[in-house]
Parts: C-alpha cells; sequence; structure tokens
C-alpha cells in the first residue's frame, strides 16, 4: 500500500468542513499533495459557503453529548490556538429552552467532567440579567427555564476561514478556482477526480465532496453523466437555505448591546427551528438568523431535487420581503419594543445541506471507491471548524471510531425529516414577493 506522503487528495469545497481537511492533511503529511477547489477564490469579497459569514455561534450546549464532547474539544482551540483565537469572543449564551434543554446541557457537561459557568435560570431571574437586555422577549409557548452559559460565544466566520485557508496554502496546499460539474470513474468504477464546467479535469487517489448545499445537485449530475444511479444521493442530502439580517445600532442602543451575549429561542417540532440573534460586530452591526427554513426544489436531469438558485452566486442576497418579515419577527421575540425601530440594513440568504437527524456525513460514499463525502453541517457544522478536519482524516484513513462512523455514515439510519425542528419545512417558491411570483 502506498504511503499517506505519496497520496493524492483532491478536496471539492473551501468551507469549514474542505478546509479544515486540507489543513489537516498538509501538517500530517506535508509531502503528500492536497488540493482545494472552489468557485469562489479563497480571499473573495462575497462567496456562497455558508461558513463564509460575519459571525457565527461557537458553543458547546448540545443536549447530544457526542456534539457536546466535539464541541467542547473544537472551542478549546477556539481560545488557546494563536490562529483561531483572535476570531473567538466569549460572551456568553442566553437560550431560552421549551423543553427541558437546559438541564440537559447542565447535564451533559457534567457527565463529561466540564466545569464551565453555566446553569438552568428561571424566567423572572433571567430577565433580569444582563441589564435586562431580553427582558421584553418573547417567554411564552412553554419556556421552563433559561440556559446561561458564560462559557460560549461567537467567531467572526469568514475571517477565521480566510486565515486558516491562508495558512494552509502557505503549508502547501493548493487552491484551485473552477466550478465543478461532475465526477470522473474509471472502468471498475473508482472514481479518479472531477470535471470542471469548462471541461478540464483534475485528478487524484482520493476525492472529497465537501460541497455543502450544492452537494445533492452535483452528485445527481454525476450520477447521470456516468450513468451510476446509487452516486446519487437519494433523499439523504437536503439543501436548505434560511435568511439572516442584520441592524446596525446608534451610538446608544450599541453601548447597552455591545457586552450582549448570543440569544437563542428554542422552539420544538409543533412551533419551528430556533432562532438566534449575534452580538454587535465591531462595525456595530447585530444580526438575527430567521425561522423560515426553506427548499428551493428544482428539476435536475429529471429528478426532483433541493439546491441553490442557479446563479452563481445562489442569489443570495435577494432576499423577499416575507423572508425580511421573518428577521423581523426575529427581531421582536428577542428584543420587543427595545428593537422596534431599528432598520434592518443587510440581509443574506444562507444555504447549508441538512440530513433529517441534523448528523453530518462523514462517510466514504457506498457507490465508489476513491469518494468520500464530509458536509452536512445542518446549520450548526461551522463551531467545529477546528476539529472537522481530524474526523475526516480519520474517516478517510478508516480509523473513525465505530460511534461516530455508525452516526455519520453514508447508509446511517436517519429519522423521518416531519421529527426534526430544523429541517426545511417551506419551499423557497412560496416565499417570494408576490408580484415576483406572478
Ligand atoms: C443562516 C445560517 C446560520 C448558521 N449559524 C451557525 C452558527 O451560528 N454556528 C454554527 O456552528 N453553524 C452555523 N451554521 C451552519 C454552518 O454555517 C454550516 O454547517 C457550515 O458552514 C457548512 O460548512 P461546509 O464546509 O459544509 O459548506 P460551505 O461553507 O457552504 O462550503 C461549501 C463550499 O463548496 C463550494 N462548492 C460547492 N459546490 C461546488 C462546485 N460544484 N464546484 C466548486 N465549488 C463548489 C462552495 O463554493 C462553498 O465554498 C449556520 C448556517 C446557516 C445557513
Amino acid at each position: 500500500m502506498t504511503s499517506p506522503q505519496s497520496q493524492s487528495y483532491l478536496i471539492v469545497g473551501a468551507g469549514v468542513f474542505g478546509v479544515s481537511t486540507a489543513y489537516e492533511l498538509i501538517r500530517k503529511y506535508p509531502h503528500a499533495s492536497v488540493t482545494i477547489v472552489d468557485r469562489d477564490a479563497w480571499d473573495a469579497d462575497t462567496r456562497v459557503a455558508a461558513s463564509w459569514d460575519w459571525n457565527k455561534v461557537v458553543r458547546a450546549d448540545y443536549d447530544d453529548i457526542i456534539y457536546c464532547k466535539l464541541a467542547l474539544e473544537a472551542q478549546d482551540i477556539f481560545e488557546n490556538d494563536p490562529l483561531y483565537q483572535p476570531f473567538f469572543h466569549k460572551t456568553g449564551i442566553f437560550w431560552i429552552c421549551r423543553s427541558d434543554y437546559a438541564s440537559a446541557v447542565v447535564d451533559n457537561y457534567k457527565k463529561l467532567g466540564r466545569k464551565a459557568e453555566l446553569s438552568a435560570v428561571p424566567v423572572s431571574e433571567a430577565r433580569k440579567l444582563y441589564g435586562g437586555l431580553f427582558e421584553d422577549a418573547d417567554y411564552t409557548g412553554g419556556v421552563q427555564d433559561v440556559l446561561v452559559n458564560k462559557t460560549s460565544g461567537w467567531a467572526n466566520a469568514g475571517d477565521a476561514l480566510r486565515a486558516v485557508t491562508k495558512r494552509s496554502i502557505e503549508l502547501g496546499v493548493k487552491y484551485v478556482v473552477a466550478d465543478i460539474d461532475s465526477l470522473q470513474f474509471e472502468e471498475g468504477g473508482r472514481c479518479t477526480g472531477v470535471k470542471t464546467t469548462r471541461g478540464n479535469s483534475l485528478t487524484a487517489s482520493h476525492v472529497v465532496l465537501c460541497t455543502g448545499a450544492f452537494t445533492a445537485k452535483l452528485l445527481e449530475q454525476a450520477a447521470q453523466a456516468s450513468g451510476k444511479p446509487d452516486i446519487s444521493a437519494g433523499d439523504r442530502i437536503i439543501a436548505g437555505g434560511i435568511a439572516t439580517g442584520m441592524t446596525t445600532l446608534d451610538e446608544k442602543s450599541y453601548e447597552r448591546f455591545a457586552k450582549m451575549p448570543v440569544g437563542v429561542q428554542g422552539y420544538n417540532v409543533a412551533t419551528g427551528p430556533f432562532i438566534g440573534s449575534l452580538p454587535p460586530t465591531r462595525d456595530r452591526e447585530l444580526k438575527w438568523w430567521g425561522q423560515k427554513i426553506f427548499k428551493n426544489t428544482q428539476n435536475i436531469l429529471g429528478r426532483q431535487i433541493s439546491a441553490p438558485p442557479n446563479e452563481p452566486d445562489y442569489a443570495q442576497w435577494k432576499v423577499s420581503g416575507p423572508l425580511k418579515q421573518d428577521i423581523a419577527h426575529a427581531n421582536n421575540v428577542f428584543y420587543g419594543k427595545n428593537g422596534a425601530n431599528w432598520k434592518m440594513e443587510k440581509h443574506r440568504i444562507c444555504w447549508d445541506a441538512f440530513t433529517s437527524s441534523s448528523d453530518f456525513i462523514i462517510s466514504p460514499h457506498a457507490a465508489a471507491q476513491g469518494l468520500y463525502v464530509a458536509t452536512c453541517g445542518s446549520f450548526h457544522g461551522y463551531k467545529f471548524f477546528p476539529v472537522l478536519g481530524k474526523y475526516i482524516t480519520q474517516m478517510l484513513e478508516g480509523t473513525l471510531e465505530p460511534e461516530l462512523q455508525a452516526k455519520w455514515g453514508w447508509d446511517a439510519k436517519r429519522p423521518a425529516a416531519e421529527t426534526n425542528p430544523d429541517f426545511p419545512r417551506f419551499e423557497m417558491n412560496d416565499l417570494l414577493d408576490s408580484k415576483a411570483r406572478l
């Protein structure tokens, strides 16, 4: 068997899954050939990647103990590694829970032996915290308590992604800008590379798809072009979009909100997904994500598949009135009258790949040797940036522990989508401006 040092790795997609993998591989195997290919330059002013963003929540507040443990491992790197540390802000989190989520998280920290300033706080007490910033939030719908974790926070997402990509390139990773149209297979069925929309080929002994929301579409195109139906993702991977919005705080509001924690409104499957609000950036921009998660089902070579819009920028800046309204709703359930006069200035639609369990897929593709899939951040993948590459490399080497293989496998057993509050439940087409739909 050839040594990993002489292997070649072609990683499609330069979001956190792809970049973390490239960074891990080039440090572990400095003589291996590691290439990332993405349709956007790593230092472009705007990108379609979900990982490219002003900010993302970094927390280990999970009721699932596996993600809790992994997120703690990642957060320690965010806090201590000089490469990540400048981008992490330990502001704390204020999570309004409509289930026993808070106590489950506190329990997980205990089980993992992790000491941290976190507790489940009764609503009456929580309203007064942080100078009453959340006094006017929505606490209806069976709120049990508020999870307050002083050790959670957020990261300047796009800046951290850029920094780790830059470091990887300095260490020897090759970065190619190209749009990938399909995959290439040799006669025995092994995947040998990719084909760009301009007709060029890139080859490697390992092809790793870290293509986020585009994955199902790419696999469908590859399945049809190669006549190999099993390459298709089937119903494993769904592209979903969510609107985000920002306001620039005036001097007075900034003074009040500058030290705020991340805010989360937790709901349940009957009501909808959780909503979040992130503390102001250095430009005084406070952000929300909305509650409407939607598919964009298209006819792709005869199959109905959800994928981002066809425009090169995924039409991410074209945000309809109903989606802007969703952000206004998010503002209201956190800040009520305090935020009633804020002007919403920036809106974006962010696309990610989802599974029905919200678990990642980090796995060999079952239908072709040499082909690997590492994606499906399912709306919570960013925070694992510092450790994803370690686990994806273990998967490539066949050393991923059985528990994680079972959780992230291509053919893992997954629940019905209806049981997951965060699974896309709208169609983008039904959320357009009514005029545009005519
Ligand atoms: C609104 C929103 C808020 C979120 N908030 C948080 C949060 O607070 N905390 C958190 O931990 N997570 C959060 N997430 C989830 C997180 O952002 C994603 O799970 C994670 O960034 C996904 O990373 P990725 O590498 O899989 O995909 P991406 O970051 O989307 O990267 C995929 C890359 O593949 C490239 N690509 C795809 N197809 C092709 C092709 N055919 N040819 C060339 N290039 C291609 C794209 O250009 C892109 O750069 C959020 C997601 C959304 C949508």
